[in-house]
């Protein structure tokens, strides 16, 4: 099975494609994570998108699309989750070819829907585990007070450089002006699969069960 999670920042895109990993066993496939590992390991193209995602644009199609490339060819046998791909209808085009030049084809878009004034709350307070990518927030789930994460047991804590207000606002314009369109694009193609993102996790992990069977 191969889907995409379609939604703003802070819809709970992360989080729901670590638990289909756990429980169904797929591939997470997030741009936004290759992009802040290739900006992590300091290769040219990760300094190159460094300050555009700093700023909560949008990075070229051209580079998304060869990252979403080089990871299908490598793990083409397996069943993807798309987290934050694709962004533009470039995309959403370039991926439909990739997935049929390896016989393969999308089986459901998960639209996540969400309040926006709930988004910023959400991404003000969210944290992550640098090491397994736990998602945490300081309200509901908060970072253990022992320091260390609850799943791994690391204790490095981190905050998303692009998760303050402002660049939120930018990624918010870029959500609705770029992303937004492929909701009506996938509902023509009868992929469209709603799902309230308001919930607990574990109460839109339920929804989402339901919607993929
Ligand atoms: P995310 O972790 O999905 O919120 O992505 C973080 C940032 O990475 C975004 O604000 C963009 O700058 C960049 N990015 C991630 N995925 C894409 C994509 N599919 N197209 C363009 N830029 C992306």
């Amino acid at each position: 099975m191969n889907i995409i999670l379609l939604g703003p920042p802070g819809a709970g895109k992360g989080t729901q494609a670590r638990m289909l990993v756990e429980d169904r066993g797929m591939i997470q496939l997030s741009t936004g994570d290759m992009l802040r590992d290739a900006k992590a390991s300091g290769t040219e193209m990760g300094k190159r998108v460094a300050d555009v995602m700093a700023r909560g644009e949008l990075v070229t199609d051209e580079i998304v699309i060869g990252l979403i490339e080089e990871r299908l060819e490598a793990e083409a046998n397996r069943g993807f989750i798309f987290d934050g791909f694709p962004r533009t209808l470039a995309q959403a085009d370039a991926l439909d070819a990739l997935l049929a030049k390896h016989g393969k084809s999308l089986n459901a878009v998960i639209e996540m829907r969400v309040d926006d004034e709930a988004l910023v709350a959400r991404i003000t307070a969210r944290s992550t585990c640098g090491n397994c990518g736990e998602v945490y927030n300081d309200q509901s789930k908060p970072w253990p007070e022992d320091g260390k994460c609850a799943v791994c047991g690391s204790t490095d804590q981190t905050r998303r450089a692009d998760d303050n207000e402002d660049a939120l606002r930018t990624r918010l314009m870029a959500y609705y002006k770029q992303t937004s369109p492929l909701i009506g694009y996938y509902y023509a193609k009868g992929k469209l699969r709603p799902v309230d993102g308001m919930g607990t996790p574990d109460a839109v992990r339920h929804e989402l069960d339901i919607q993929l069977g």
